[in-house]
């Protein structure tokens, strides 16, 4: 617990950074906050604002005398991590990033309105009630939920949370800081979805090699290990079976540089932009490693370190055939598309993972109706917990939802983070628009 509170403070000393550096906020500014900004000009004591989530729920309103959020706790606790508050406590969310108390220089001028002026989110709050409610509140995790065809964020929700008309007395570790944009953190056996491209992409004998495993393999005398012997594999089976021997195998083969090459191409060390708002960079092992270090950092171990949000961008752009529609939260908002993963390589992720979810998470009764594509993480932390996470995107044209779900030590991946999505997307199914 101890890194990652390190880590999340240097994020959060970062994001202040970004948010108090002038420069960076006119760049902003200029590039897309007029609009915002006028929603949350206060100075004129008439105006009124409220910020709502995509079906009209009010988060938060305010007027010349009043700060308020929605009557209801559970809403203002599950959705904390969005909203903010006015205080600036998390220096992440949407009232912090858009506060008129803090734009007080002149371009705001004459852009004050005496009208009611509402900010629509495209986050459904009733759907981070629902990850909130089954992360459960007791519990440390994260969980994004993206439309993959248009970039709209449907949820994000971080916990611990708080109330923020009544944070109590004793916080939690990490309160304040976002999880899914925040922060980052051993991605474990989700890390393979970028070996395996890079093994797609390099390594021409694919389709007919096999991949040994009898449990333990040692690269220059140090152990790789699995749970038990996978032996004889396709290079498809080894991402079902989620074999660590070959997956370490291929990132050795494949070198470290063509490892990092893939690692940077597709994000995972670069702070992204979520609605203005900057992301965590993750990490991978730059300078020369040996070997042994180099299979471990292919399986998501090492020094590996990914922000859930650029997992995030990952799943939506294999979803949509490599092209990622930049996520975003505040309705009506620009986005840009970027091709993040070539079309072969994604139409072949996408077929592996919905195959891994067939084949070895028994997708029928876990997942009943939904046609899932996904990929678990069970992320080693050295003192016998790890970090369960679930990954992926639901092949449906009528619902196209890619996901990132991390429960932190949860332990295995399918049981806990995989649990917690098949629920969210049963509801989400069902429920959203
Ligand atoms: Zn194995």
């Amino acid at each position: 617990m101890k890194k990652i509170t390190n880590r999340a403070l240097s994020v959060l000393l970062i994001a202040a950074l970004v948010i108090f550096g002038m420069g960076a906020y006119i760049i902003n500014y200029i590039d897309h906050g007029k609009e915002w900004a006028l929603y949350f000009s206060r100075s004129n004591s008439d105006s009124t604002g409220h910020l709502v989530d995509r079906n009209g729920i009010v988060l938060a309103y305010f007027s010349g005398e009043e700060n308020l959020f929605s009557p209801d706790e559970f809403t203002r606790e599950a959705n904390y991590h969005v909203t903010g508050d006015y205080w600036d406590r998390t220096g992440t969310g949407i009232l912090s990033r858009y506060w008129s108390d803090s734009q007080g220089f002149s371009l705001l001028t004459g852009t004050t309105r005496a009208e009611d002026s509402i900010l629509s989110l495209s986050i459904d709050a009733r759907l981070n009630n629902k990850i909130y409610e089954c992360l459960g509140r007791e519990n440390d995790g994260a969980m994004l939920v993206c439309n993959y065809r248009t970039g709209e964020l449907l949820g994000m929700v971080s916990s611990p949370s708080l109330d923020p008309l009544n944070p109590g007395e004793e916080l939690r570790d990490g309160t304040y800081i976002n999880r899914c944009i925040s922060a980052s953190f051993i991605p474990g056996s989700i890390f393979k979805l970028i070996t395996a491209a890079a093994a797609i992409e390099n390594m021409p004998d694919l389709s007919t090699r096999k991949f040994f495993c009898e449990g333990e393999y040692k690269i220059a005398g140090v152990p790789v290990t699995c749970i038990a012997g996978h032996w004889n594999q396709s290079f498809e089976e080894a991402l079902s079976n989620s074999c660590n021997i070959a997956f370490a195998q291929i990132a050795v083969d494949l070198g470290q540089q063509t490892m990092i090459k893939y690692v940077q191409e597709y994000g995972m060390l670069d702070s992204h932009k979520l609605s203005g708002i900057s992301t965590a960079k993750g990490s991978y092992p730059l300078n020369f490693v040996g070997d042994p270090e180099l299979g471990w950092s292919g399986i998501g171990q090492s020094t590996d370190l990914v922000c859930p949000y650029s997992m995030l961008r990952l799943v939506c752009a294999i979803a949509n055939g490599g092209t990622v529609i930049e996520p975003y939260m505040i309705q009506g908002e620009e986005s840009n598309e970027v091709q993040l993963v070539k079309a072969s390589t994604a139409a072949k992720l996408a077929e592996m993972m919905n195959y891994t979810a067939i084949d070895h998470y028994g997708a029928e009764e876990m997942f009943p109706g939904l046609n899932i594509a996904a990929k678990t993480g069970t992320a080693e932390l050295g003192d016998g917990t790890a970090h369960s996470w679930f990954v992926g995107f639901l092949q449906d044209e009528e619902h196209p939802y890619a996901f990132v779900t991390l429960v932190e030590r949860g332990g295995f991946g399918i049981t806990a983070a995989g649990s917690v999505t098949g629920e969210v997307l049963q509801w989400a199914v069902e429920n959203l628009e």
